[in-house]
């Protein structure tokens, strides 16, 4: 979903427009607070914000986007019949993550939104770790076993991250204990044993991937 936030209708109309046209689901917002309220429903995967705007102007509204968590991932590309170069460097220091100059055809305008999806949608695939029906979103710190969430301690989760991250790799329990629990840890072994144990059975029919290799350590057996 895409969000366009443009003041002049006839433009805003020919975005959505084009958006569709393309294939991208789009909806078009005459301001900063229609486009709020939308956002509060539904998070876009991508906002094209114009600058000049009444009421809160497309920097302030990129302002906002930026500092709150829930929303500062998500790609800006600014859009304004400013095209100086003061515009774009202020707009690209706020973090946007293009810029177009009007007045822009909508094949560019297109290209432009699609180049920045693949390029952002790279950033956050980096984020998750999957195999067979196991995902893990580190950004998040969210696992969910066939869609359903599941709540693992703090080193559980590092613990799954650590093996996850190396599929095939076997891991020694002193080299897990140094990466999950640190080196200054003086645990013992058997804590690695025990969290896999607990891990194990959060993960359900997953937690067959979680191999042991006797005399050794664990490996992760991924699963396509
Ligand atoms: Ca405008």
């Amino acid at each position: 979903m895409i969000y366009c936030v443009e003041d002049e209708p006839g433009i805003r109309e020919l975005m959505v427009y084009a958006l569709n046209a393309a294939g991208l689901e789009a909806r078009g917002f005459p301001d900063g607070a229609a486009f709020w309220e939308a956002i509060r429903r539904q998070k876009p995967d991508l906002v094209l914000l114009d600058i000049m705007l009444p009421g809160e102007d497309g920097i302030e509204i990129l302002k906002r986007l930026r500092s709150n968590t829930a929303t500062s991932e998500i790609p800006v590309i600014m859009a304004t019949a400013k095209g100086t170069e003061f515009d774009k460097v202020l707009g690209l220091d706020l973090g946007a993550d293009d810029y177009l100059a009007k007045p822009f055809g909508m094949m560019e305008m297109v290209s432009r939104v699609k180049a920045v999806l693949r390029r952002t949608g790279a950033r956050e695939n980096k984020d998750i770790l999957r195999s067979g029906g196991l995902t893990v979103n580190l950004r998040e710190h969210t696992v969910t076993v066939e869609g359903k969430r599941i709540e693992l301690t703090l080193k559980e989760f590092e613990l799954l991250k650590a093996l996850m991250a190396s599929p095939g790799t076997v891991f020694t329990r002193g080299q897990l204990l140094d990466t999950v629990w640190g080196a200054a840890y003086e645990g013992e072994t058997r804590t690695v044993d025990v969290h896999v144990g607990t891990l194990r059975s959060k993960l359900g029919a997953c937690g067959e991937m979680l191999a042991t290799v006797r005399g050794v350590g664990y490996r992760w057996e991924a699963k396509p």
